[in-house]
């Protein structure tokens, strides 16, 4: 704490960590040699920066930008660049942490970062993001690379945020390498991106739920966000035969006691993805129930799927959904539980499935993108989404493997810590001190 002061976050996630690395460590004590956590807390390079831009009306406006290159013990450093006026240095580096055994998880070759501004998209035109977006790569493209650091979206950061600043990327280093991922398809983007996430966390709540004979088929989901993970986590969870009862925003939450359908997601899609609105402008253009400035967590549910933003369900969120009887959590984003949430969630019995593990699809995929762009080929979608369900089961075996307690129980946060922390730790010690 004394070395990272006014980072919550980012102690938050070291912490969650090393509670389940402790027990492991102390049974495997050459993980406690040559100062490896240590060196695994701080991050090998941190780059930050100024971003001067010229919005709508001629005034120069000034953010902060951010890259936290973390660890290329496995590959080059690969995770998401996020625009929200909440992101700081202990945001991101508590990201690029969780990213690093992530992207373990995958075991594709990729390393972990994080990046982002303080910058809102909110309100802001197409041209002022545009403008923001070639502001912000204008630095930051000297620090990244096809075999170096290789960003992709996250909170704020869609598909045309990433096409600005690939194009701005092109423009300035005069190379067509295709470095950043979640690209358009027209520019060597691949399939099943933009769903991966969100896909991969329901097929890897699908998993966690095959271990007690069930199946989504009939269950009561509840999702929070709307934005890319949720959207697709709300079509692949329909698609398995569940009524999916909610979505949410800063905004608020809609509930939708009927559930949603590919007609109602449309809409909601509409809404978000082409208008910028909010789910408050969902409900008044379909008349959808509409609880303003609330969390989805009151609402009862089998599989409840936080797909928003970290820390957004907390004990007494996970208490009220234990009470109504939920039976699976699956983090679609990164850290939306509280630690005490997610102890209470492993206590209580429920599958609990942690973003690093279950939101893993996302990054996964941009891993396959990778690989496309490297053969300067592009697979069709039905390969695409194989490989992708793959990687979500290897990872569910891996986690099993990992956290299988005395008692014959799982607990998914200690597998998953502990699969992603090996291979890592594996990689550091064989490559000695550097
Ligand atoms: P989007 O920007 O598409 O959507 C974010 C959603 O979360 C919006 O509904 C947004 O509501 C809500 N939200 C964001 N910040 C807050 C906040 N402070 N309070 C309340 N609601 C908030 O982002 P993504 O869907 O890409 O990302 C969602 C989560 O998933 C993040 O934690 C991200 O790190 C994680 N993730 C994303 C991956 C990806 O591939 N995109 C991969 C793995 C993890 P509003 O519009 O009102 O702000």
């Amino acid at each position: 704490a004394e070395r990272n002061p006014g980072q919550p976050e980012f102690l938050q996630a070291v912490t969650e960590v090393m509670e389940s690395l402790w027990p492991f460590i102390a049974e495997h004590p050459k993980y406690a040699e040559h100062s490896l956590l240590e060196r695994l807390v701080e991050p090998e390079r941190v780059v930050m920066f100024r971003v001067s831009w010229v919005d709508d009306h001629g005034t120069v406006r000034v953010n902060r930008g951010y890259r936290i290159q973390l660890s290329m013990a496995i590959g080059p450093y690969k995770g998401g660049i996020r625009f929200h006026p909440s992101v700081n240095l202990s945001v991101l580096k508590f990201l690029a942490f969780e990213q690093t055994f992530k992207n373990a998880l995958t075991t594709l070759p990729m390393g972990g970062g994080k990046g982002g501004a303080d910058f809102d998209p909110k309100g802001k035109s197409p041209g002022e993001v545009m403008r923001f977006c070639q502001a912000f790569v204008s630095e930051l493209f000297r620090h990244v690379g096809s075999d170096t650091d290789v960003p992709a979206g996250d909170i704020g950061v869609g598909g045309r945020e990433v096409g600005f600043m690939a194009g701005m990327t092109k423009k300035l280093s005069n190379r067509a390498d295709c470095v950043f991922t979640g690209k358009g398809l027209s520019f060597g983007g691949s399939l099943i991106r933009p769903e991966a996430t969100g896909y991969g966390t329901v097929y890897f709540a699908e998993e966690m739920l095959k271990t007690r004979g069930m199946s989504f088929q009939g269950l009561r989901v509840s999702v929070s966000g709307s934005g890319n993970v949720a959207q697709y986590a709300v079509e692949k969870a329909m698609a398995l035969g569940a009524k999916v009862v909610t979505v949410s925003d800063s905004s608020g939450t809609i509930v939708d006691e009927d559930g949603f359908s590919p007609e109602k997601l449309a809409i909601l899609m509409d809404v978000k993805n082409h208008h910028f609105g909010r789910v408050s402008d969902y409900a008044q253009r379909t008349g959808a129930h509409f609880e303003a400035g609330k969390r989805p967590w009151h609402v009862p549910v089998d599989v409840a799927l936080p797909c928003a933003t970290q820390n957004e369900l907390d004990a007494n969120d996970a208490a009220t959904l234990i009470a109504n009887g939920v039976k699976c959590v699956a983090e679609g984003a990164n850290m939306p539980s509280t630690i005490e949430a997610a102890t209470a969630f492993e206590n209580a019995g429920v599958l609990f499935g942690p973003g690093k593990a279950s939101n893993a699809g996302g990054v996964a995929t941009s891993g396959l993108e990778m690989s496309q762009n490297a053969l300067r080929l592009s697979w069709p979608r039905d390969e695409v989404d194989g490989r992708l369900l793959q990687i979500m089961q290897g990872i569910h075996a891996a986690c099993v493997r990992h956290g299988r307690r005395a008692d014959g129980t799982v607990s998914y946060v200690d597998g998953a810590n502990i699969a992603g922390f090996v291979k890592v730790a594996d990689a550091m010690l064989a490559q000695g001190v550097i």
